[in-house]
This record gives C-alpha cells, structure tokens and sequence, in this order.
C-alpha cells in the first residue's frame, strides 16, 4: 500500500512537472505586471493573442507585446489562442500606483490655444501623431532593450497629476530629464522615424521613433533635430539636442513610450541613473 502510494505521489509529482514546463513551453511573460509596465511575451509561433479582448500582434517568432497604462484596473485578461486550437486563459494580477501631484504656473498663452492659429496648429498636430501610430510593423526593435536617451537629474515622472495654474489636467504620461539646452539626445531604442516636427504646440521640437509592433517613443521640447521621417536609426545613436521648445517651463527632455493606446512608464524599462547628482 504504501509503495503504491509512493508511486502515485511520484507519478503525480512528474504530471504536475510536465504541465508545468509544458505550459512554461508554450507562454512566457518578461516584464512587471504594474500600472506602466510594458511585457515582452513569448509563446509558440502562430498563436493568436488577446489583451482584455484586444488583437495583439504576435510575430513570426512568437514575440508579443502587452502593455498597462496608468489607470489599468487591477487584473488585465490575456487570452492566447494556439496554432491547434487550443485555448490558454489567464488573468494577470495588475500592481496598482500612487501617483504624485505636482503644481505647475504657465503664462495663460501657453496652457491653451488662444488663437484661430494656435487652433489650427494643435489640430495639424495631432493629425501627424494619429498617422504616425498608425503604423503596425512586424519589426521587433525593441527586443534589445532600452537605454537612458538623456541621462540627468529627474525632473517630472509617469503618471503624476498635474495642476496647471490650479486646473487639474491630463496626467504627465513622460519621464523628465533636466539638461541644458544643446545637450544630445540619442535613440533609446532602435527604429524608424516617424515623426520629425520643429514645433509643435504643445510639445515643441518632437521626435517619434517606431520601434515595431506599435511601440514608440516620443521625445519632446527638442531644440535641435538631427534624423527625418523614414530614418532608420540604431540604438544610441544622435537623433536631437534637448531644448525648452513648446510647453515647457525649462530645458528638458520629455521621454514617453506608447504601446497601441496604453501609456507605459519608460523609467521601468531601463536601469536607474548612476553618478547623475541633482
Ligand atoms: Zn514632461
């Protein structure tokens, strides 16, 4: 009896193992399960992927990427679908943030378009970046990770409230780096350019760089840009100079990262600063 015991334990032991690794085999998550977090996904090439019933692409490989904005609820519903039909279901347990608040005074002119002109332009704006994010390709520039484009004292973070001239309005989805004007800002990232604007309304100087499967970054308040729409460039690379262009109450660069709608956190995607002083 107890041998028979003994071998059933075991049995059950290398059952529960295999399914273990079989479903380790075939789904894996890289990253942090947080508000801002953004996930590298991994299953077997030819699977279908669902975020909370949301098409995501999935690549020759099998890569996937999986994103949490700032408000994501406390669970986000991942649903695969193998090559053989058959279904995986998972609910992934969202870490939820507290976020800062933080007061910001602008002259009047500059929170809002005042003038038919300033209308225009914010219009013209958001037409480009609506066109920009458009884009859905297969590339994979993000697999290498990400670095620091700037690096110096932080000045804003992911997610704070702000209260302009004692307004509340949108929350600071970028992460801010205080440097002087002229100091390069270089491609966090691999990528294809895809937005290159002087001076935007709101964001002045602006940079957009695709980094595949609708994942890019957005580097703003540039005052200097050095690549064009449909550059390629590489991680590291010069792409533009900090600046205080558009909305902004100093030099600084503006650093946001946007996976399909979900505004993610660039400071979870790279390592803390070192030897920077405030
Ligand atoms: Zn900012």
């Amino acid at each position: 009896m107890q041998n028979t015991c003994r071998r059933l334990s075991i049995w059950l032991t290398c059952c529960l193992l295999l399914s273990v690794s079989a479903q380790a085999a075939a789904t894996s998550l890289d990253g942090p399960l947080i508000q801002g977090g953004l996930i590298i996904g991994t299953t077997t090439p030819g699977a279908s992927v669902w975020q909370d019933d949301q098409p995501v692409r999935v690549s020759s490989e099998g890569k996937f990427l999986l994103g949490f904005d700032r408000d994501m609820p406390a669970t986000s519903r991942l649903k695969i679908r193998q090559a053989d039909g058959q279904i995986e279901q998972r609910i992934l347990p969202i870490q939820q943030r507290q976020y800062a608040i933080q007061r910001i005074q602008l002259p009047n002119h500059k929170v809002a378009p005042m003038t038919p002109e300033a209308i225009r332009h914010t219009r013209r704006d958001r037409r480009l970046l609506i066109q920009a994010r458009r884009r859905n390709d297969d590339r994979q520039d993000f697999i290498a990770g990400f670095i620091w484009p700037v690096t110096g004292p932080i000045s804003g973070v992911y997610g704070s409230q702000r209260i302009l001239n004692g307004q509340k309005k949108r929350p600071h989805y970028g992460v801010d780096v205080a440097r002087p004007t002229g100091t390069p800002v270089v491609a966090p990232a691999a990528g294809i350019i895809t937005v290159a604007e002087p001076d935007m309304f709101y964001s002045g100087g602006t940079l957009i760089i695709d980094h595949g499967h609708q994942l890019t970054s957005a580097l703003l308040h540039l005052s200097e840009l050095s690549v064009r729409v449909g550059d390629r460039v590489q991680q590291g690379q010069l792409i533009g100079r900090v600046g205080a262009s558009g909305r902004a109450t100093g030099p600084h660069l503006d650093w946001r990262i946007k996976l399909r709608q979900h505004q993610v956190d660039p400071q979870l995607l790279v390592p803390p600063m070192t030897g920077v002083t405030k």
